[in-house]
Parts: structure tokens; sequence; C-alpha cells
């Protein structure tokens, strides 16, 4: 027979023999031809992992107690900017900086490690531009070098390790 694969028909008379429709003779031929032809059995071997699986998942029951666990663990869950702010929380309390000027701060902090000490005057701060021309590369960097600012708050400040102030 010619590949169903590459005729017209298409996959159809696959999933119609995956799902046991196809007659006699036509399912024992087509099973001679899957035999033979590697695409053909890679598809109905995916088809049958598929339907396998299907048939075998159950969803899990759930818990008495899901939804306290569910707020419990929103709870502990901290944004990416609260991470990002952790080693300047210290700074802006002191200085009662508002969180948006906060977030300058540290794309300030990625701009000034990636480039020479002094082509930022640190009072201008950078623009919106610059922002906007940060790289994907160079924004993951400075999360990179937040992580590591992290850290070093971290063994600064041994007594309280998770901290959040
Ligand atoms: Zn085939």
């Amino acid at each position: 027979m010619n590949c169903p694969m590459e005729g017209r028909e298409g996959t159809e008379i696959l999933l119609a023999y995956c799902a046991g429709k196809l007659d006699r003779a036509r399912s024992s031929t087509l099973e001679e031809h899957i035999k033979l032809c590697p695409a053909c059995r890679e598809f109905v071997v995916g088809q049958q992992a598929v339907w396998t699986a299907l048939d075998a998942w159950e969803p899990a029951p759930v818990s008495p107690d899901f939804d306290r666990r569910l707020y419990a663990r929103i709870e502990k869950e901290v944004s990416l900017w609260d991470l990002l702010l952790r080693p300047f929380r210290p700074l802006l309390v002191r200085q009662g900086l508002p969180v948006a000027a906060a977030a300058a701060v540290v794309i300030m902090a990625g701009f000034l490690i990636d480039r020479p000490a002094g082509l930022y005057p640190a009072e201008a701060g950078p623009t919106e531009a610059n922002v906007e021309s940060m790289a994907p590369e160079q924004a993951e960097q400075t999360v990179q070098d937040m992580e590591m600012l992290r850290e070093l708050n971290r063994l600064v400040h041994p007594e309280n390790p998770d901290s959040k102030i």
C-alpha cells in the first residue's frame, strides 16, 4: 500500500486505526505497512502513548486544606521586584524612596556595573530611552548582579537572612 502519511487522506487513516475504527482487512494491511514504514510507526506509537497517558490520567483529589496551603504559599512567594530591591531596602526605608525610584536605582546599578564609572553622573539617573534600549542580555546580567548583591547582603547581615524589613 502507499504510505498514508504521503497520501491525500493524510493521517486520518492512521488515527482511525489507532481508534480501532478500521475494518479487519484495512487494519491488517496498514499493520503490514506500519512494520515497514518508520514514519507511520512513529505516528502510531506517538498516538498510542498519548491515549495511554490520557487513559491513565486521573485528576489528583483536592486535599481538604488545599485553599489554606495555596494562600500560605502565595504569602511566601515574593515578586521579582521584591527580590531585586531587597539589597536596597535599608536604603529605601531610610530615605523614603518610592518603589519606582527604587526600580530606577536597580536599573542604574546594572548600567554602572556594565559601563565605566563616571559615564553616568549618579545624580542624573537613566533616562527613559536608556531603560528602553536595555538589551535582554543586559537585563539578565543585571538580575544576576542583583542576585550577587543579595547574597552579599545576606553575608553582611547573617543574623537575619530572610529579612524583608
Ligand atoms: Zn507510512
